[in-house]
This record gives C-alpha cells, structure tokens and sequence, in this order.
C-alpha cells in the first residue's frame, strides 16, 4: 500500500486500471464460462435423453424377446460422449451394459450409476404399450465441455492480455494529458519558490479541474505579488528610513560630509589603533575666515553653497582614508590616519589654504574667503582625545590670529597663548559695562598747510589686570565673538560726542574718523543705527567720516552698496583703509562712493627709498586724484617720507610724525597748540 503511495501519478493510475480492468474481466469470465457450462450441459443432457430414448425404442423388442445380439449391435451406433449404459430389466437385474471405454457390452450388472459432478446421469424407462419393462441407466462425460471451456478461457486470458497491452500503452499516451500539466505546474512552483520570481505564471488552455487548479494557482500568486510588491515597497521605505536616520545622525546635511558625532567616534577608533599599534596620527582642524561676513550679508542659502563648494575643494584634496568632517558652523576636521610626518601634514594645509584662498563664483559674483588650520599629532602632542583636540584648537586660534590663512602645528607655547585668549574674551565681555574701553584719537594733517583736517578715533581698552590692550588684540576678538557692535556703537557715540564738544569749546573745525568694522556694515538697520547715534550728539552728518577696509568691500553684494549710498548720500563720506593690503581687483573703486584712500602703512615706512613701496604710493596717488578723491597717506613717521608724498601730490598726512594717538585732552592741547600755531 505503501508502494501505492509513494509512487508516480502516473504509475498509480496504471496499477488503479490494471486492477479495475482485471477485477471486471474475472467476474466477466467467470459469468460466461458458468453460463456456457451450465448451458452446453443442458444441450448434453438433452443429446443423452434423446439417444436413450432412441436407445429404449430400439431395445425394448430385444428384451422382450431376450435378444443379446441385436441388443450389443444397438450400442454401437451410441455416440460416443455417453460413456456407460446400463439396461435393467423389469425386475430391477441387469440386462446388460455397455462402457464406451473399452467399447464391450456387458451382461453383469455395473453400479455405476452415481451422479457426481464431471459426469451426467440419466435414468431412462424402456416402455412398451405403456408398460415399463425395463430402465435404462446412462452415464455421459463433460470431458469436451471442458475441453471447450479450457479453450475458451486460453483465448480469452490471450486476448485480455493483449487488450491489457494495448490498454496500458493507451493509457501511458493518454495520461501525459493528466500529467503534464501537474509535471509543469509542480516545476512552476519549484522555479518561483527557487527564484522568488513571483512575476512568473503557469498558462494551462484546459478548461477541467486542472485548468482551475492553474487559474487557482495563477490568481494565487496575483495576491502573493501584489503583496510581494506592497512588501517590497515597505522594505524599501524602510531601508530609507533608515539611510536617513544613519545620514542624519552621522552626516552633515548641507556639505553631506560625516558630522561632528561620526568624527568624535570615528577620532576614537583612530586614537585607539594609534596607541594599540606604535603608530601616528594627525588632527586637523580648518575654521574659514571670513564666513560669517557672507552668510549674514548675502544670506543663509549662499552660505550654504559656500559650505558646499569649501567640502569639494578640500575632499578632493584627500585620500579617501583621510576623514574630512564638518564639525561646526565653519569648521571643518580631518583625521589623518598613520601620519607622523610634519611635511606631509604641512603640505595638505598648504594645499588647503591655496584652494580657499581662491574666489569662489557663487550666483554670479565671485567671493573670497581664507582659512586658518591648525594641527596635532597623537601621540607626540597628546595621547588621549580631549587634550588632542583642544592642542589642534590652539594651534588653530594662533594661526587665527597671526592673521588670514595661517597654518600652525601645535607647540605647546599655544596653550599659554590660548588661554590669554579665553581670559581676553571673558574679560572683554564686561569692558563696556566696567568703562574699561576708552578713545584715543590721532590726527591727520594737511601737508601743506600743517592744520589738523581731522581726527581718527582709535579705540583702546584699559583693564586692571592687562593694562591697555592694543586693537590689534582685541579687536579681532571683538568681531567673533559679535561685541564689536555694542563696542563700535559706544565709541561712535563717543566720538560724535567728543567733536561737538571741541567744536563747542575750540572752534574745531575738523571731521572725526571711526572705523567700521564688517560686522557692524552687516547689520542691515546700520545706516538707521548711525543715523539715530549721530542724530542724538546733534553732530553735522558731513563731519563723520567712516573708515572701512577694502575686504569689506570685495562681497560686492547689493546690499552693501545701498547701505553705503545711503550714508554717502546722507552726507556723510567713506574712506578706504589701509588701500593697497585687501584685493588686486579695483573695480569697487568705482561702483563705490567712497570720498577718500588711506594708502596703508606698510608701502609709507620705507619711503622714499625703496623703489616698490615708491611706485606702489605714486600709483595709489594717481588713482585716487584720478577718481577726485583724497588721499591719506597713513604712518608718517618721518619729514622725508612727508616730503616725498607732498611731492606726489599727497595732500594729508597722519602718523606718529604729527602724532601718536591721543587722549581727548592731549587733543584739545593739540587742536589748541595746532591753531595757535597756525595762526
Ligand atoms: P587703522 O585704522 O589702520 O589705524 C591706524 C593704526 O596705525 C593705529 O593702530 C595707529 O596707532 C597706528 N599708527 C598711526 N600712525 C602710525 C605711525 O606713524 N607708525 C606706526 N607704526 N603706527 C601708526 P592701533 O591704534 O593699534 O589700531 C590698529 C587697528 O585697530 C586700526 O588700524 C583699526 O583697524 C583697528 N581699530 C582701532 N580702533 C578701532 C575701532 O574703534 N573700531 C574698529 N572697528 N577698529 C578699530
Ligand atoms: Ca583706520
Ligand atoms: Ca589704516
């Protein structure tokens, strides 16, 4: 049974059949042989009867008369089927018998009158004029009934084995119908749960229980696609969710470089292997200079770009092992792995601060920023993050501070530096409110005439514990940390206040010069701010004048040239400061309003005698004449370089050669001894 079972569709079938068919061909077989049995022995015993009859017909006479001789003669005419004949006489004896067998007739009597199943028997009554006078016993074989029925069932047996043939064979041909279509919807299942391919469909014309088994397992796989695809969407959507969450948790998303998270993490792996295995590594920390002045004048959105271009410049510039990190607002990190050379870090700072230095084109206009860097090794400047990282700031401030793209590696003088720095700007803090920030003011002079044009107020700051801090210390402080604007705005009021009081009291007749620092110009309510400052004093607004650096001009932005057309066309006049050190480019000169040149130190102190600093003066002199506008020559130190620039047409003057800058009474002595003098 089991065989059944665990055999082919194929096979089962052709046992089931040749079961069936042999179940039915046996019973067949069986009702026609005993029909054909019970009927060809009926027909014999009928044959029996009629030649016993015959038999009874013929013998009576010869009994009657006790005649052998004609009664033997009357059994050889008997047919030979009927085996044994007895003929009884009236009183029961016999009269004689016949065996076919031996072919002889007997006189004894012969029992062998018995019925048993391979023979029939008959008993005849030999009758003459209704009287019986003897009976007749006869015995016939079935032998050729069986021998027909032997016949028979060889035929048929032949014939129902070739019938089973040809039916097997049939049947092979027929059932490939049946199996076929359950061969390839097995190998269909098989092919899709293999490949996951649930696209695939098993086509099946028939329109039986098989074509519904195929439409059943089409409309199946409709459901488990669909479903697939609804799954595969949701995977999907969730692989993404994903990749934002990483992206977002470790990566930037303006500049797309690793955040400040992926580079402490990324910082700790590196530090670890670098103790682990004896090697070197190298932090590099990147702050942009300049930044600030172009997200707040032209906007978060160019800032952003700007962000974007710096993180190309400098990816490109690395190995792809080097993790470059945005770390901040406008800092950016490397990690430079296995590195100990100082060469080598120096050189990709050279590098960097060559690739930032460059103008980058932003919606058309071109804009410049630097970078300051700053370095440290693991292990040789600290061996554990925190001190690394904060020897990799110092290094970075001092580079800072040394000016526009500086590159420093750490030594460990910075950290005294650093931390004047952090007292410097936590003091700086509370100068205002303490009245630590005071004015100084330096004259400038008309050549010619020798009377003092002006005053130029330089701011100082007097703390108990520093002593006065020069500009050039806090100053750049002030810019970063945004306290130039309350600082700028106090010592504008100052000033103003300052003039009219010796307008008042001694006639000056001079103008006041504050310079203005970036950040202030980019408040956009800057104009209203000096406006309402000056307004307060009641001061001329002809009489200040504003003192701005050529960088602050290089944004070239809208909004700058409106602030300044606005306080030009309110009358008061811009000048250039420290002309000749910003940009090569010109060409703000013109779109500018700008009333007067301040040519810089640097190209006055070795004048007249150094040939470049002569033709660079000359050429600031022509220009600004030129354009009709003043010129200053800044840092007159001696009456030669006066001399000089008087003849080259330079009409004011400023410097320690007149005067260092002053307190406001020092000023007064001078504004007084100036116009005695001058009288
Ligand atoms: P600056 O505007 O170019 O100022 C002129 C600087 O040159 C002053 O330095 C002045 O003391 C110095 N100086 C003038 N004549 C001579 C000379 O003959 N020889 C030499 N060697 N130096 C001379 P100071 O006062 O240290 O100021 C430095 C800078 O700090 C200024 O340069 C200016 O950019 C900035 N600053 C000063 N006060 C203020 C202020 O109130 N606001 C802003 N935003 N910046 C200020
Ligand atoms: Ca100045
Ligand atoms: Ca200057």
């Amino acid at each position: 049974m089991s065989l059944l079972r665990n055999s082919s569709i194929g096979n089962k079938l052709l046992i089931i059949n040749i079961a069936s068919m042999s179940v039915a061909m046996f019973i067949l077989v069986l009702s026609i042989i005993t029909i054909m049995f019970f009927s060809s022995r009926n027909s014999l015993l009928e044959d029996v009867r009629n030649q016993v009859h015959i038999l009874g017909e013929s013998l009576a006479p010869a009994m009657l008369f006790n005649d052998m001789e004609t009664a033997k003669a009357l059994f050889t005419a008997l047919p030979p089927y009927i085996e044994y004949v007895t003929v009884l006489d009236k009183q029961g004896e016999e009269f004689i018998s016949y065996s076919q067998k031996t072919d002889t007739v007997n006189v004894p009597a012969a029992s062998a009158a018995k019925n048993y199943f391979p023979k029939v028997y008959i008993d005849y009554p030999i009758v003459v004029n209704d009287r019986a006078v003897g009976l007749i016993q006869a015995s016939a074989s079935l032998d050729k009934i069986y021998d027909q029925l032997a016949k028979f069932l060889l035929f048929t047996l032949f014939s129902l084995l070739l019938s089973s043939a040809l039916g097997i064979l049939m049947l092979r041909h027929l059932q490939t119908y049946l199996i076929n279509p359950i061969v390839g919807l097995t190998k269909s299942m098989r092919l899709i749960s293999n490949t996951d391919n649930y696209s695939l469909r098993f086509h099946l014309d028939s329109k039986d229980e098989l074509g519904e088994l195929a439409s059943g397992f089409n409309t199946m796989l409709n459901k488990i696609q669909s479903h697939q695809v609804k799954l595969d969407a949701e995977l999907v959507r969730r692989r993404e969710a994903e990749d934002r969450l990483q992206q977002l948790a470790f990566y930037d998303n303006v500049t797309h470089l690793p955040n400040r998270h992926f580079f402490k993490e990324r910082l700790e792996s590196v530090v670890t292997s670098t103790l682990r295995y004896n090697t070197s590594c190298c932090v590099i920390l990147i702050d942009l200079d300049d930044f600030k002045n172009v997200n707040d004048t032209l906007g978060h959105h160019v800032g952003d770009e700007l962000l974007k271009a710096v993180a190309e410049r400098l990816s490109k510039e690395l190995r792809g092992s080097d993790a470059l990190c945005r770390i901040g607002g406008d800092e950016f990190a490397i990690i430079l792995d296995h590195t100990d050379e100082i060469m080598q870090v120096e050189y990709i700072a050279d590098r960097m601060i060559r690739l930032l230095s460059l103008p980058f084109m932003l919606q058309g206009q071109e804009i410049f920023i630097g970078a300051s860097i700053g370095a440290s090794f693991c292990p040789a400047d600290a061996s554990d993050i925190p001190t690394l990282l904060r020897n990799a700031d110092n290094a970075m401030y001092s580079a800072k501070n040394r000016g526009k793209n500086h590159f420093l590696i750490y030594k460990p003088d910075m950290d005294h530096k650093s931390m004047k720095r952090f007292t410097l700007e936590n003091a700086l803090r509370r100068a205002l409110e303490l009245e630590e920030i005071f004015l100084t003011y330096q004259p400038f002079m008309q050549i010619d005439t020798n009377k003092i044009v002006g005053f130029e107020v330089l701011v100082r700051w007097n703390n108990p514990e520093l002593g006065v801090v020069q500009p050039a210390d806090f100053i750049p402080i002030a810019e970063e940390t945004g306290l130039i604007i309350p600082i700028g705005e106090y010592v504008l009021y100052e000033a103003c206040l300052q003039t009219k009081h010796w307008r008042k009291d001694f006639g000056f007749e001079g103008t006041i010069s504050v310079n203005l620092s970036g950040r202030q110009l980019l408040k956009p309510d800057i104009v209203e701010r000096i406006v309402k400052i000056v307004q307060s004093v009641e001061l001329p607004f002809n009489l200040l004048n504003l003192e701005l650096t050529e960088s602050i001009l290089m944004d070239h932005s809208k909004e700058t040239f409106d602030k300044l057309e606005a306080l030009n066309n309110l009358g008061f006049s811009i000048s250039i400061d420290d002309f000749g050190t910003g940009y090569s480019s010109m060409s703000y000169l013109k779109r500018y309003p700008i009333n007067t040149l301040k040519i810089d130190r640097s190209f006055i102190s070795d004048l007249p005698d150094d040939a470049n600093d002569v033709a660079i003066s000359k050429a600031i002199i022509a220009l600004g004449q030129s354009l009709s506008m003043k010129i200053v020559a800044e840092g007159v130190e001696t009456k030669e370089q006066l001399n000089f620039l008087e003849a080259c047409g330079c009409n004011f003057a400023q410097g320690f050669f007149y005067s260092k800058p002053m307190s406001a009474e020092q000023a007064e002595n001078f504004i007084l001894t100036r116009q005695s003098h001058s009288v």
